[in-house]
């Protein structure tokens, strides 16, 4: 059992009911989904544009309603399926690409307003986010990758404005990121006596938020530490970028030792986050700077907008099928801690019944999960399993198994 952080054990429990709700609407629109594995066959991603185009519309309406100047930037790592950046960018946002790799991606889909950040960023990647400074905003994320971006701007006689990333957790693992808040003033006053570079923003991430609370709690420290930067550091800083991280508001999902009972953690909802978050601003922030405030939401905008199907090959008893793909489809053992539904499309049912389903991969790891919706499950049934948008696709390997196809709906 996954060990989540900061919430006891044992989780909640998922209230009877709550699943049927979200179940029910894709064996009612299941012909659409039998007609793309028609004539895409299985494995198949399913990206459904609709649904992301409103996550999309409802993210930017809830935080636009309690902030006057924003901006919005898809995280492309949760879901680097070029469909999904291109409708978030005719929706009006940015990209926020973490690698070279990454921004290429994101320059070759004609964005026009990226955020570079990320630890460790080779002089190739600075060098990239110099040639393309009018559609890149970097985020130097250590004094060192600072001190190698100005010896590069001195050497091509080149000026640039970039931002700094803040370190919001420095216990264990997430030191790695941004620079510790108390090196921001030194930094600040290196980059000041440097002919090429300016310094015109901060951004801070944090990962996994149930609740706003994390963010609050950081926006008031920052806001400490704004009160004793300079003035022209106050008035310079154009923008405040606090990152993503928003949980879903359906929750989190995680099995348990029975197959039919699952736990939810819940989330707040979007209007919570942007209530408090944007109260904390306006208390600890906006008073000092006159910033734009970005989003770099990745998950709440792609989690639900993407579907896997798959399909049984055998049954090899009663409560034991092997499916056509394997778990290299989502890169990792996703479903022996997460839980999701999945749906038997060709014998529809609200009921779930338990049954090992497992991949084809000859690893004992290969699980899709532990039961499904359906009257009965027998070779050649089409299986579908809702909200794998986040965290998947580009996490997917050419491990034994092909790679899903993919059609956009
Ligand atoms: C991963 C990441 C995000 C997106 O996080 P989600 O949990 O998908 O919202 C945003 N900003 C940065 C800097 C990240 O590394």
């Amino acid at each position: 059992m996954k060990q989540h952080p900061g919430v006891p054990h044992p989780h909640p429990v998922m209230a009877a009911g709550f699943l049927k709700d979200r179940v029910a609407p894709f064996f009612h629109h299941r012909h659409l989904y039998l007609d793309a594995f028609a004539t895409h066959g299985s494995a198949l991603y399913v990206l459904e544009s609709g649904i992301l185009k409103e996550r999309a519309d409802r993210f930017r309406s809830v935080f636009e309603a309690c902030l006057t100047k924003t901006a919005f930037y898809y995280a492309f790592k949760s879901n680097s399926l070029p469909e999904i950046s291109q409708i978030l960018i005719e929706k009006g946002f940015g990209l926020d690409v973490s690698s070279g790799m990454e921004l290429a991606a994101a320059l070759e889909l004609g964005a026009r307003n990226i955020i570079f950040s990320g630890p460790g960023k080779t002089d190739r990647e600075l060098e990239m986010a110099i040639a393309h400074k009018d559609r890149v905003t970097l985020l130097l994320d250590s004094i060192g990758e600072c001190r190698r971006l100005m010896n590069l701007l001195k050497n091509k006689k080149q000026s640039l404005s970039a931002g700094i990333r803040l370190n919001c957790n420095p216990t264990g693992l997430w030191q790695k990121f941004g620079i510790m808040p108390d090196q921001l003033l030194p930094l600040y006053q290196e980059i000041q006596v440097h002919p090429f570079l300016r310094c015109t923003g901060l951004q801070f991430h944090s990962s996994w938020n149930l609740t706003p609370d994390r963010q609050q709690d950081f926006i008031l420290s920052m806001g400490l530490l704004l009160q004793d930067m300079p003035d022209d550091f106050l008035r310079d800083c154009k923008y405040i970028d606090i990152g993503g991280g928003y949980w879903p508001e359906t929750g989190e999902w995680l099995v348990s030792d029975d197959p039919l009972c699952h736990y939810h953690i819940p989330a707040a909802p979007l209007e919570i986050f942007a209530k408090k978050i944007s109260a904390a601003l306006a208390e600890h922030v906006l008073p000092l700077t006159n910033a734009r405030i970005c989003f770099e939401p990745g998950r709440w905008l792609c989690h639900d907008a993407m579907h896997i199907i798959i399909q049984v090959i055998d049954k090899k008893a009663k409560d034991l099928v092997i499916t056509d793909a394997g778990t290299n489809a989502v890169g990792w053992e996703r479903y022996e801690t997460d839980y999701f539904p999945i749906l038997n499309l060709t014998r529809p049912s609200l009921t779930e019944r338990s049954c090992r389903i497992l991949g084809s991969l000859c690893t004992p790891h290969d699980v899709w999960g532990y039961a499904f919706f359906g009257k009965d499950i027998k070779e050649g049934d089409i299986l579908m399993i809702p909200f794998q948008g986040a965290y998947t696709y580009s996490l997917r390997q050419t491990f034994i198994k092909p790679l899903p196809g993919v059609v956009v709906l």
